[in-house]
């Protein structure tokens, strides 16, 4: 798979392995040893290589720092018990970061060489993707601007670069969200059906206001009316209500998650119905009331299925089921860790196995 590609190896003098506390990983500030790093100019990718995880020397004038041309992926890697390493569904995040790419006027990758120079890296470091349940190994792969130019304009030169690190549970416990009625993190016409940069750093403020008035994370509105609801934090916000799995259409405020794909892929096998439509605040406040909001999570990599306590909107805080009796998104995790792990037959074809 990686003799295709010409990448030179650098390997660490000395591992870190031995020093790194896996009892205590919290997320993203453990990095395995190696990176991946590859250069874009005169329209075309080189320099692959895999070195030493380290910094690295920029210009302090590259375009990514003062215009925003960045953006990124996030992707996890699982061991089996056996030993054997997968990871999941890298071909769906290869496309998404060609669409960030594409918004931000930055160069195509190819699908092949975005999933072989990440299976190069994680092959490189698999000792450092922990065995325990709720494990794995997070992978960041990302592409900014690199002309040392300050004129507002798209870069000609780029860097794809590829970072690695074991992780735990990004969640310890069921969410309190609050329903944002003020802030937008995405408009029509915008940017978040990208995963750049700058919708995150966007999205820091109104957190930041919500976790000081008590609450773990905001469930995103549309910026019109603030009445539809879009995504959780950064994960994209699902609702079992009436029997029906609902969730917000993937259009261009919303970033099409590739583990939102999943649930709906898992709800279709099961019979269960599925809407990807507007889903209303009303409509929500109403099922949690009437008790027909049988499910709430936030749906991603890094979050997996995170479940919703409760939800505040206009100042009323209403409580959902105790998420332990919650049997659709007890199965979705069950069945997915099962998939992730090695322990069920993968039937969509989702592992990547390295
Ligand atoms: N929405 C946003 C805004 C996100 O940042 C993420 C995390 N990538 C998601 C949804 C979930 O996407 P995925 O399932 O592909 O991780």
């Amino acid at each position: 798979m990686t003799d295709t590609l010409d990448i030179k190896i650098t390997k660490i003098a000395a591992s870190r392995l031995a020093e790194t506390d896996f009892s205590n990983l919290p997320f993203g500030k453990v990095f395995a040893d190696h990176m991946f790093m590859a250069d874009y100019a005169d329209g075309e990718w080189k320099n692959f290589e895999i070195l030493p995880y380290g910094p690295i020397s920029l210009s302090p004038a590259i375009s990514a720092l003062h215009y925003g041309q960045s953006f990124f992926e996030g992707i996890k890697a699982y061991k089996h018990a056996d030993g054997k390493v997968s990871i999941f569904r890298p071909d769906k995040n290869a496309i998404r970061f060609n669409k960030s790419a594409d918004r931000l006027c930055m160069p195509q990758l190819p699908e092949e060489l975005f999933v072989q120079t990440i299976a190069a890296l994680v092959d490189i470091d698999r000792e450092w993707i922990p065995g325990k349940a709720n494990h794995a190994l997070y992978i960041r792969p990302f592409m900014f601007a690199t002309d040392p130019y300050l004129g507002v304009t798209p870069s000609a030169t780029y860097k794809y670069m590829v970072l690695i690190g074991p992780v735990g549970p990004y969640f310890s416990k069921p969410l309190r969200v609050k329903v944002e009625t003020h802030y937008t993190r995405a408009a029509e016409g915008g940017m978040g059906y990208a995963k750049a940069a700058g919708n995150y750093g966007a999205s820091m403020l109104p957190a930041r206001k919500a976790a000081e008035e008590g609450f773990d994370q905001l469930i995103w509105t549309d910026a019109k009316e603030h009445k539809y609801i879009e995504e959780m934090g950064a994960a994209n916000a699902m609702f079992l209500l009436d029997g029906v799995l609902v969730t917000a259409e993937a259009k261009d405020t919303i970033l099409d998650g590739v583990t939102r794909d999943t649930v709906i892929a898992l709800a279709k096998d099961w019979g269960i119905p599925v809407e990807e439509r507007k889903v209303s605040v009303a409509e929500l406040v109403e099922g949690a009331k009437n008790g027909k909001l049988t499910d709430a999570f936030g749906a991603g990599t890094a979050a997996t299925i995170a479940s919703v306590a409760s939800i505040s909107y206009d100042s009323e805080e209403y409580f959902l089921s105790d998420p332990a009796t919650r049997e659709f998104s007890k199965k979705v995790l069950t069945t997915l860790d099962d998939i992730k792990y090695g322990r069920s037959e993968d039937t969509h074809g989702w592992n990547y196995m390295v």
